[in-house]
């Protein structure tokens, strides 16, 4: 623990926090789907927006460190876990107004998917079988078969310096798997309200149940991963030379898959103690038993340098570590 007294003034403060859940030394590893990390010194939850303020003005006025999760669904957590205050909201309602939802961060990214759905609501299904929460799905654009929520929010609530601010799409400065939250990790995510179209509900549960049985068999719902390790290239990012040998049948979208450069550099199949490449895809680095942070960190490690070396530019992750010294988020 960082300095006692000022771990035991926050837990007592935040103990305090009507609706907040709190707990000391909490295995992150319960909450990412890795099943890999440490203990968190204080672990709070709440579904309460007025409760949630009040906890991340008592992290962010003691001295310790604080991380807001959702699902844990995209993270790595060292095995040493992390020295301070682990937040988050898990409201989730989840409400319809004509072909307008709302949803609070909390709800299940599925749920929201499967509500739209249900109303005959067209946009999101294909985001089919993403992991995760409503508010990291907003903070990271979350997407898949070509789309990604972004195209769909209307405005997102958050908390900025004890505030609650609301942006519209043009402000959320949404791009490939990034928004304007990912630059302000201060700014929470309490809810989003997305603009949809009526379609065939039927229909809709079609093209949705065809993309869950691809992704079920790329992902079982049991493996402990994080989807893809890294993110996917736009073609006009790419450095000239490299893009010049890329195949025309390996982009789509204008997008390359960075599992298209990994798989050159003999990714696939990698093992590092427990943690594997999967042998059918490059970019799918699960945990095979008892996989430590250590081994996965390593075995990213070993795939950058592959592709540096090769290729002459950096695979970006598209995870998010906590707890380490030397990475960044
Ligand atoms: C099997 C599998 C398949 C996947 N497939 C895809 C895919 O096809 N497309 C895709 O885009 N992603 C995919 N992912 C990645 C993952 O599902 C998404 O990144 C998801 O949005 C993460 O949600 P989470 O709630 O688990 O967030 P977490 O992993 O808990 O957190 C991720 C980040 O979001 C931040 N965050 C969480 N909640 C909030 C909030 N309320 N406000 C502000 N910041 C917040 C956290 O600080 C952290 O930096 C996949 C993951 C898995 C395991």
């Amino acid at each position: 623990m960082k300095s006692m007294s000022e771990t035991e003034e926050t837990l007592r403060r935040l103990a305090a926090v009507p609706s907040l859940q709190v707990s000391t030394c909490v295995p992150l590893s319960r909450y990412t789907r890795f099943a890999i990390g440490g203990p968190a010194d204080i672990y709070a939850e709440t579904r309460d927006v007025e409760a949630f303020i009040a906890a991340m003005d008592i992290a962010r006025g003691s001295s310790l460190e604080y991380i807001v999760i959702g699902g844990g669904t995209n993270l790595i957590v060292s095995d040493a876990g992390f020295r301070g205050v682990v937040l988050r909201f898990v409201g989730e309602r989840l409400m319809a107004a004509g072909n307008r939802l709302m949803a609070d961060a909390g709800v299940v990214l599925q749920d929201l998917v499967d509500f739209a759905i249900d109303r005959g609501l067209k946009g999101l299904e294909t985001l089919a079988g993403i992991p995760g929460s409503a508010g990291a799905a907003v903070y990271g654009n979350a997407g898949a078969y070509g789309h990604s929520i972004s195209e769909r929010v209307h405005k997102v609530r958050f908390l900025d310096d004890g505030q609650v601010r609301v942006f519209g799409y043009e402000e959320c400065q949404f791009h490939y798997r990034e928004s304007i939250f990912k630059d302000h990790k201060e700014w929470i995510i309490f809810s989003t309200e997305l603009i949809l179209e009526p379609a065939d509900a039927a229909a809709l549960r079609r093209t949705a149940e065809d993309i869950l049985r691809v992704r079920n068999e790329k992902f079982p719902p049991t493996m402990k991963c994080a989807g893809s390790i890294f993110k996917n290239f736009l073609l006009t990012e790419l450095p000239a030379v490299v893009a010049a040998q890329t195949p025309a049948a390996v982009i789509r979208e204008g997008k390359v898959p960075a599992a298209y450069f990994l798989e050159q550099v003999g990714a696939k199949g990698m093992v590092r103690g427990d943690i594997r490449v999967a042998d059918y895809h490059a970019n799918l680095l699960y945990n095979a038993g008892r996989g430590s942070a250590r081994d996965l960190c390593d075995l990213i490690d070993e795939l950058k340098r592959r592709v540096r070396d090769r290729f002459g530019m950096d695979v970006e992750e598209e995870v998010q570590y906590v707890g380490f010294e030397n990475r960044g988020t």
